[in-house]
């Protein structure tokens, strides 16, 4: 049987989230001894699904272009994957706010249990999952014939992009009418490397007590690392920083080379996000912060004191 990745982009380019959710789905074809095809669904679509077709393992990309399917709308896309899954036993999406999206909702119309956010493939049917924001690891295993599964990529590495080049076929778009409709789209423009990808990543928390002290103490610093920044629910919440900088059980999950973060108690809720980056800094002027528990480096420290002082020798 074949495997369908849903494919993470936006039209022009392929994400990195698509090649993490591959290494998953190539341990499941290993188990089985499937084949891979990637969809990518959009509207000029091409240069996604050029990247895609160039990524190991892959030996077909389904290309489907449509007005409807431009925006990654749940129930065009969901649409879609039903029409293709007769020849599907495994469908899987990275764990984006995409995959999110639409996964869901084909389990529900194929009527099978989702999988959600694996960690790890034991076999073809049975994964590890984290549960209860990361404090517990739950080997699950799927008995429907069909399994719908979305991937925690922060827990796979990229395969690689130098593959033989699969063939690219187009497939017919979803065919409406759906109920709900593309309005607009609000991209916050940025120069800094994106949160879920990001080699480095700063944080700040609550404890930098404003929008402006948060520009000014962690940007310059983000900047001069080449780093993505994050924040804990409580900057986000008291306006320190944007929805889309939270790092944690109900933001964003990160495994980045280095993670430093500042000013930040280190609540479950925020380690669930970020505990499994490669090396993990913490500066917090209490000593009994639990963040220093994840920590390989903790500074006890002034924050307003430890990061311009750092920034200067950098
Ligand atoms: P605090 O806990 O207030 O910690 C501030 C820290 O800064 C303290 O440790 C203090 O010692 C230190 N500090 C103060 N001043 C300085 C200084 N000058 N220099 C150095 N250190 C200083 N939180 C998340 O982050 N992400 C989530 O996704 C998330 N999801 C949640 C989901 C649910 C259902 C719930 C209930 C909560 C969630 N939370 C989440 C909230 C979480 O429980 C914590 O409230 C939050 O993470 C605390 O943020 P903080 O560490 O910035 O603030």
């Amino acid at each position: 049987m074949t495997i369908l990745l849903l494919a993470d982009h936006d039209n022009a380019s392929l994400s990195d989230q698509t090649a993490k959710a591959l290494t998953a789905a190539a341990k499941i074809a290993k188990d089985q001894a499937s084949d891979i095809h990637i969809l990518v669904a959009g509207k000029g679509a091409k240069p996604a699904a050029e990247q895609a077709a160039k990524l190991a393992g892959v030996s077909k990309v389904l290309l489907a272009e449509s007005d409807e399917l431009a925006n990654n709308l749940a129930e065009p896309l969901a649409d879609l994957i039903v029409s293709l899954s007769a020849s599907y036993d495994t469908i899987l999406s990275a764990a984006t706010s995409v995959g999110k999206n639409v996964l869901p909702r084909v389990a529900a119309l194929l009527d099978v249990a989702q999988v959600s956010e694996i960690i790890e493939v034991i076999s073809s049917d049975t994964f590890k999952r984290p549960i209860y924001a990361g404090n517990a690891i739950q080997t699950v295993q799927a008995t429907d014939a069909k399994k719908v599964i979305t991937v925690r990529t922060a827990s796979f590495s990229p395969a690689g992009g130098d593959g033989p080049v699969a063939s690219i076929e187009s497939v017919p778009g979803a065919t409406g009418p759906h109920r709900s409709h593309f309005v607009a789209e609000e991209v916050a423009a940025m120069d800094r490397p994106d949160l879920t990808s990001a080699e480095i990543i700063i944080s700040g928390g609550r404890a930098l007590g404003s929008a402006e002290k948060f520009r000014e103490v962690i940007l310059p610093l983000a900047d001069k690392l080449g780093a993505a920044v994050g924040a804990s629910r409580a900057a986000v919440d008291a306006g320190y920083a944007p929805n889309d900088w939270q790092v944690g059980q109900t933001g964003k999950v990160v495994a980045p080379q280095l993670y430093i973060a500042c000013g930040i108690s280190g609540a479950i809720q925020h380690l669930a996000g970020m505990k499994d980056s490669k090396v993990i800094v913490a500066i917090n002027k209490d000593e009994e912060a639990p963040i220093f528990q994840v920590a390989d480096y903790g500074l006890v420290a002034d924050l307003f004191e430890a990061l311009p002082e750092l920034q200067e020798n950098l």
